[in-house]
């Protein structure tokens, strides 16, 4: 489609330097934009929201402030590299501090695990469960070194064009045993059926099934120990507001309110985007850091496809569904670590009902976020800001998320009262409850899935939705539906896979 000059945003005249759009501004956006910034580009991200951060949104009620989706801060120096490419100093603007524990993780029988980087810890905590399991902890750990060394530091930043990128990485994969999942790789070492839970339930955090994901995210064991678990004084969202301004001191522009209906092609390249409002952008560069699936689906014609079919997008296997319940108590609760897991009666069972019989069980697994233990900032004084997470199946299960949530809500409130929050239900002074729902109608995510397509084999690398989109020339994916996938170091990697694949700014000048 061709722009008529009238219908050619202010946005497109008038400067030196081509131009760059963004669609969406979660941390993937953010950091593309600050590379492609960097690299001499003008660039101009769109959001449809009122705010920066995608799932990383910040919620303010009533004096508390919750960070809307993720908290465990993990690989820091990639955040440290965007400060870098702006000249600017990561440490000198942000507060992050090191957790410990990384986790605590409680089992329904109220045992208690807390898990940490540090490997005698971990080897004491495993040594209470089940000592026969130590010197398997070690081995584990060592093959999850290997892993990390091909998965995330080789493959994480490369792009996945073409059919032969991915048969050069095949025997590696066969070596490290990445047709097994996570469970079984965690199995073949340990044999305590908590400590298989502990090591295993880490695809959970990116919408994985940790029975069906390939045991290539077991790296994430290492990442953490490598680099710790973090979070940062303001709340994730301090993050979000640092990316916000290195991209405006690059003299790059955020668009809030603008959501993109169409990305426009001529000839089979990307010409630029037209928004709801009817403007249309020129830019011979556009990325969508929209969730992949809708990207295809919605905003790029069916004429201009002939792999991410409609039939290929619905086909294609979704990440679990989210429910999230932020909410505030007008006490403290000291004894909560900053990030608790709540794990239920069931593990497989449970799996099995939200990714394979996606049906809304009655016994949850939880996440339990209390920022508060970390920067007593984001609450009133007194106070304590919360979230609890659940997992739940995506928008193809068949949940009247209208009925069911607030039951669900008050069925986990009465549990996290019976267990770790005594007294919760009367001590609660702002709540806020998301749902599947919310993920699509909100974030415009497929499915309403948490985080875009489940990471399973023939969904990763070459087989998950380019970087550099294989339908149409001048459009790349970042994000956590294109490579490498979900999860902050994931997106933070998907973006600095442009550097490879987005051509120079003065190929346009
Ligand atoms: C509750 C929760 C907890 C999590 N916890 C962690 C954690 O602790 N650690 C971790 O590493 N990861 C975590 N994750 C995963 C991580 O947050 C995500 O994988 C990552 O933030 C996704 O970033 P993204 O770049 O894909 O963009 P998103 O955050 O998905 O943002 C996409 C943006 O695009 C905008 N958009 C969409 N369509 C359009 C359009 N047509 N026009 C304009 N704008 C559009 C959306 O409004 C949105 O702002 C969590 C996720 C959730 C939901």
């Amino acid at each position: 489609m061709t722009l008529p000059a009238s219908q050619v945003s202010e946005h497109t005249s008038g400067r030196s330097k081509p131009h760059a759009v963004v669609i969406g501004s979660g941390f993937g956006g953010l950091a593309a934009a600050i590379r492609l910034g960097a690299r001499g580009y003008q660039v101009t991200v769109l959001e449809r929201l009122d705010a920066p951060g995608g799932r990383a949104y910040v919620h303010k009620i009533d004096g508390f402030t919750f960070d809307a989706g993720p908290t465990i801060i993990t690989a820091p120096f990639l955040l440290d590299d965007l400060w870098g490419l702006c000249g600017r100093s990561f440490s000198e603007e942000i507060d992050i501090r090191l957790m410990d524990p990384f986790y605590r993780i409680r089992f329904d029988d109220g045992k208690v695990f807390d898990y940490n980087g540090d490997a005698d810890a971990v080897k004491a905590q495993i040594a209470k469960f089940s000592p026969r399991d130590v010197a398997g902890y070690d081995r584990f750990m060592e093959h999850s070194q290997a892993i990390f060394k091909i998965g995330f530091e080789q493959l994480g930043h490369v792009p996945f064009n073409s059919w032969t990128d991915m048969l050069k990485i095949v025997p590696d994969m066969i070596t490290l045993g990445s047709h097994r999942s996570v469970y079984a790789m965690v199995s073949k070492y340990i044999k305590d059926p908590y400590i298989r839970q502990v090591l295993s339930f880490h695809p959970l955090l990116i919408g994985g099934n940790p029975f069906s994901v390939t045991s290539i995210y077991t790296l994430i064991s290492f990442l953490e120990r490598k680099w710790g678990v973090h979070s940062a004084i303001g709340g994730t969202g301090a993050l979000v507001k640092g990316m916000v301004s290195l991209i405006e001191g690059q003299g790059g522009t955020i668009r809030y309110g603008a959501e993109v209906e169409q990305i426009l092609v001529k000839d089979g390249t990307a010409t630029g985007v037209r928004l709801k409002s009817g403007e249309a952008i020129a830019a011979p560069v556009v990325v969508s850091n929209a969730d992949a699936a809708w990207t295809y689906r919605y905003l790029l014609p069916t004429e201009h496809r002939s792999h991410w079919t409609d039939q290929k997008i619905d086909r294609a296997q979704y990440s679990n569904g989210l429910f999230v319940w932020y909410f505030g108590t007008k006490r403290q609760y000291p004894e909560v670590a900053h990030h608790t897991i709540l794990l239920g009666p069931r593990y497989k069972g449970l799996l099995d009902d939200i990714f394979k019989n996606k049906r809304l069980a009655k016994d949850f697994s939880l996440y339990l976020h209390r920022p508060t233990a970390t920067d007593p900032g984001l609450a009133p004084e007194g106070c304590d800001t919360f979230y609890v997470l659940a997992p739940v199946p995506h928008l193809k299960g068949d949940i009247d998320w209208e009925k069911q949530a607030e039951p669900y809500r008050a069925r986990i409130a009465k549990y996290l009262s019976e267990t770790v929050l005594p007294g919760l239900e009367d001590e609660i002074v702002a709540s806020l409850v998301t749902t599947p729902r919310d993920f699509q109608d909100r974030l415009l995510s497929y499915n309403g899935a948490g985080f875009s397509l489940e990471p399973i084999l023939l969904q990763s690398a070459w087989f998950r939705p380019h970087n550099a989109s294989e339908e149409v020339n001048g459009l790349y994916l970042v994000g956590a539906g294109t490579h490498p996938g979900a999860g902050v170091p994931g997106v933070l990697s998907s973006a600095r896979v442009l550097d490879t694949v987005v051509p120079d700014a003065s190929t346009y000048a």
